[in-house]
């Protein structure tokens, strides 16, 4: 089917008209979100469309050399929407310089047909792989707004690559936008994909960064960053449920800063709260990978430590403990030591078992730690399920 062109230039400028005015209209209320920047790229998407659907009955330099500047800025507005969703720094004269190149190559090519022509497509098809690039490089995350921004931006360059082939291949004359054949009508409507593809991603990747910043509120402890309780006891059910099914052993490790209430009464509670996030950063940075560690309670932590047997946990808890009471928290001027009692409990679960039930062993192995003069490791026999001798100190 062929289309009328000016006629799908139009079509194309009012869709983008009214996207533009959604966003400029919401951005207004967060203008540190990238959708006021998404919508300004959609207005000067929308103006270069209307450029073109007068073409030929308009000066050139307003169809033609203000036109494709015009979508040159609107594809520098996506540039920066990128940076300013992900929050980082837009490098405005990175992002803006294709634009400015464009207005310059457009005032001087104005009078040729085939330079012009080239010139302009090149500096949207470097735009568009820019786009590409900055999509890669920032939104490291596989998701949907990832591969809109990609999908968007590679079928752009594609259209645009077209006009370059059809340029080269002799046929300027039939890409004139008041021309209208079948190459124009997929090359519009391929160009047509930018604006809403483009747009499209962008505003997902801000619904998707202000999830994950949402569920990182909601899962990370605020003084620290590590997992806060529900998380860890989120985590301490799926682990649970693996060890049961592969018949692992699974630590459970209660670890309490000895005497804190007197680091609280001598240097205060903001030394305080350093000691607990110098704490929580000691032991986060020595565990592997496999193992995970939250926030139980003010100055109490939970270690889970999947796949490793009794041995394998009293070496790597008596470390931690080891390696935290030689490296004293800096509060200011202050250097404060610290201690640390752990209770554990190390076995492979039974059907029985709960992570109430392995938490209350935890605990009642540090209760006995503390009892026989804090800064130990102290374990939960696994025959009886009753406090034994795994101790040190
Ligand atoms: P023990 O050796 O028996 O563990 O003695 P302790 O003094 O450490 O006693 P306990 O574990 O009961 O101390 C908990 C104290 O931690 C009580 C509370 O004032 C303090 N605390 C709890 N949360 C925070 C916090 O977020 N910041 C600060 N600075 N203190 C906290
Ligand atoms: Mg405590
Ligand atoms: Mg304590």
């Amino acid at each position: 089917m062929i289309a009328h062109t000016p006629t799908l230039f139009g079509c194309v400028a009012l869709v983008a008209t009214i996207m533009a005015f959604c966003l400029i209209l919401v951005g207004q209320f967060n203008r540190r979100d990238g959708l006021l920047t998404i919508g300004f790229g959609l207005l000067a998407h929308a103006l270069a469309y209307v450029g073109y659907t007068f073409y030929g009955h308009a000066p050139l330099w307003f169809t033609y050399g203000a036109a494709n500047s015009l979508l040159a800025v609107a594809l520098a507005f996506y540039g920066a929407s990128l940076f300013r969703i992900v929050e980082l720094p837009v490098p405005w004269s990175r992002v803006f310089a294709p634009a400015a190149l464009m207005l310059v190559l457009m005032v001087s090519l104005i009078d040729t047909l085939e330079p012009r022509m080239l010139a302009a497509s090149i500096v949207l098809m470097v735009q568009c792989a820019l786009i590409i690039y900055w999509t890669l490089r920032h939104i490291p995350a596989l998701g949907r707004a990832r591969m809109l921004l990609i999908i968007g931006s590679s079928i752009s360059l594609i259209g645009l690559g077209m006009r370059v082939v059809a340029i080269f291949g002799g046929g300027a004359a039939e890409m004139r936008y008041d021309v209208s054949n079948l190459k124009q009508t997929i090359s519009v409507s391929i160009g047509t994909f930018t604006a809403m593809m483009i747009s499209l991603g962008l505003v997902l990747l801000a619904k998707e960064r202000s999830e994950s910043l949402l569920k990182h509120m909601a899962l990370r402890d605020v003084l620290t960053g590590i997992l806060n309780r529900r998380a860890i006891l989120e985590q301490f059910s799926s682990e649970l449920e693996r060890a049961r099914r592969e018949h692992a052993c699974l630590g459970v490790a209660m670890v309490d800063i000895d005497h804190f209430k007197q680091i609280n009464d001598v240097h205060g509670h903001l030394a305080g709260d350093e000691v607990i996030s110098h704490c929580a950063r000691h032991l986060s940075q020595r565990l592997r990978a496999s193992d995970s560690i939250g926030r139980y309670g003010g100055e109490e932590f939970l270690l889970l430590l999947p796949d490793t047997p009794p041995e394998g946990v009293a070496a790597v808890l008596d470390e931690l403990r080891t390696s935290l009471a030689e490296a004293p928290a800096q509060y200011g001027e202050s250097s404060i030591a610290l201690r640390i009692s752990i209770g554990v409990c190390c076995d492979v679960p039974s059907e029985g078992d709960t992570t109430a039930s392995l938490l209350a062993r935890a605990d009642a192995a540090l209760y006995e730690a503390k009892g026989m003069g804090r800064d130990r490791v102290r374990f939960a026999t696994p025959e009886d399920k009753s406090e034994g001798d795994w101790v040190s100190s």
